[in-house]
């Protein structure tokens, strides 16, 4: 899954491993995984992450290596929020090589920029159950709880205002050169990340049909 932060890479990513039963491999969630642990990878990272800048590609890539050995990878995974630049585009051929898996498709979910600010500066997530709400366009019934299991809902360290731009920023320098990336390998499927959550996964389910 491509996209600037806030396209909805993740929610989306959320309804396929529902749907197909493989997991998504989503580098911020273990970097954010590792940080609630206090372990030292999460320690080496925090100070990356609240900047909005990216984690070096050592830390980054030796995660991905880890987690793709895992045998619930063996049917296949979603990658989200990974690769975020050429280095890692070119690490992860190198590893998808090494296990006869390459990656069959790369979807780029498109947003305009007007909309990303208000999806981040927006967006809370339930401590309990993950579960994520925007206060703009899908709120939870009661401000600030979770509708599934009463949860507390948080807003994230990085999806404060200054944070959001310079992700953004990096996006563009650094993340978007992959859909060129990917487009070289002819496997880019472009979709419009606007309209509702069930709109934008259905586009991306037919994309995923014809690829069978
Ligand atoms: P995300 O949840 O994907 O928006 O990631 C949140 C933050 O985690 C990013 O702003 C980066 O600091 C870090 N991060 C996540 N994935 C990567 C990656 N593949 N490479 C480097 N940093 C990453
Ligand atoms: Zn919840």
């Amino acid at each position: 899954m491509l996209g600037a932060p806030g396209a909805g890479k993740g929610t989306q990513a959320k309804k396929l491993i529902e749907e197909f039963g493989i997991p998504q491999i989503s580098t911020g969630d273990i970097l954010r995984a590792n940080i609630a642990q206090g372990t030292p990878l999460g320690k080496e990272a925090k100070g990356f992450m609240d900047r909005g800048e990216l984690v070096p590609d050592k830390v980054v890539l030796g995660l991905v290596e880890d987690r793709l050995k895992q045998p619930d990878c063996k049917k296949g995974f979603i990658l989200d929020g990974f690769p975020r630049n050429t280095a890692q585009a070119q690490a992860l051929d190198g590893m998808l090589a090494g296990i006869g898996m390459p990656l069959q498709l790369a979807v780029s979910v498109d947003v305009p920029f007007e909309d990303l600010m208000k999806r981040l500066t927006g967006r809370r997530t339930c401590r309990t159950c993950g579960q994520m709400y925007n206060v703009y366009f899908t709120p939870s019934k009661k401000e600030g709880v979770c509708d599934k299991d009463g949860g507390e809902l948080f807003q994230r360290d990085d999806d404060k205002e200054e944070t959001i731009k310079k992700r953004l920023q990096v996006y563009e320098s650094q993340t978007a050169p992959l859909i060129d990336y990917y487009s070289g390998k002819g496997i880019v499927r472009k979709i419009a990340g606007t309209g509702s959550i069930s709109d934008i996964y259905g586009k991306i389910k037919a994309e995923l049909e014809k690829t069978k």
